[in-house]
């Protein structure tokens, strides 16, 4: 395979563990979950998982621990076949997301980051040293500040474009989203992100401070394109709702893949759309990591997008 045009993911790989409860428990209340599933996960798993399935030659860099899940992990990576994996091996445990879906379809989720941050940010900056002008970089909001901006800063140094999801929004201000080419968000980070309540206004106030464009993400009501002077709403694909954890991710994942190099003959909305025709497939299906399409799915998507 060509060492040109890569989609290298810098962000997380974590064990989900989804405890399926009747209702959300209350403060200081302790109650029995229905059932329980473990799946490897994680922002920067899952759209480097998703990116790849749709065609894109992943390089993925993640830490995970030196224990059974992060072995658990490596082992369902390799599987995938993609174009390098770059896990980094910590003493500490491997990154853990505890998901509640409550039978009214609401959900709570608290993840750690103790490995996912251990390295710090001139250690991730030497990770992707071999990163290019033929590459993109996309990168979620699991990292540090300060590591998301040395990261960013030396991939647009080399050249590469620049893609991050906004997910989570935990960083002090949007200084390491203005020396990016292209922001995700939905709805509830962009007004975060620019401290307003309208999404259209929150796009256009990140947008004048230096990406290209900007998409938010508006669940069911599909997506809202910002870039330059043009401002479009794509409506998402009708689809009966099972669990839309993941439609986020594998958003983020189709939509870089189809934005590297080799892709850039999509266009930009064409790109879109198979991006939400994607997402929709796994909002119909249980679950994150096992609700990403396929390969062959993505194909489909793709082709006829
Ligand atoms: P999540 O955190 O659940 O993964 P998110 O908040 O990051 O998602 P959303 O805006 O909810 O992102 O969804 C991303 C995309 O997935 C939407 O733009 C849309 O195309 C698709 N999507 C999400 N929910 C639905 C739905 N109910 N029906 C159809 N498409 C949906």
């Amino acid at each position: 395979m060509s060492m040109a045009n890569r989609l290298f993911v810098v962000g997380n790989a974590v064990s989900d563990l989804t405890l399926t409860v009747e209702r959300a428990a209350h403060a200081g209340e302790s109650i029995l979950a229905d059932s329980m599933q473990r799946a490897p996960g994680g922002k920067g798993l899952n759209q480097a998982v998703a990116a790849h399935r749709a065609g894109a030659a992943v390089v993925f860099h993640a830490s995970v621990g030196d224990d059974g899940e992060g072995a658990d992990i490596a082992a369902r990576l390799d599987e995938e076949r993609m174009h390098a994996l770059r896990l980094v091996r910590h003493a500490l445990p491997t990154d853990l997301s505890v998901l509640t879906v409550a039978r009214n379809g609401e959900n709570s989720i608290i993840t750690t980051a103790g490995c996912t941050r251990a390295l710090d940010a001139a250690g991730l900056v030497a990770q992707i040293a071999d990163i290019t002008a033929a590459d993109t970089l996309l990168m979620q909001g699991n990292l540090s500040l300060e590591s998301s901006r040395a990261v960013i800063d030396h991939a647009r140094a080399s050249g590469a474009a620049v893609i991050v999801n906004a997910a989570p929004w935990c960083w002090p201000d949007a200084s390491a989203l203005a020396a990016c080419d292209g922001v995700i968000a939905n709805e509830g980070e962009i007004c975060a992100i620019a401290g307003v309540d309208d999404p259209e206004l929150g796009a256009t106030r990140l947008l004048v401070q230096g990406p290209q464009w900007v998409i938010v993400t508006l669940g069911a009501r599909g997506a809202l394109i910002a870039r330059g002077d043009e401002r479009v709403r794509m409506p998402a694909v009708s689809v009966v709702p099972v669990d839309t954890s993941g439609a986020g991710d594998v958003f983020c994942g189709v939509l870089a893949a189809l934005r590297t190099p080799r892709n850039e003959a999509l266009p930009f909305l064409r790109a879109i759309e198979c991006a939400q025709r994607a997402a929709a497939i796994t909002v119909g299906r249980a679950g994150t990591f096992s609700a990403i399409p396929s390969a062959e799915e993505m194909r489909q998507v793709i082709r006829n997008g």
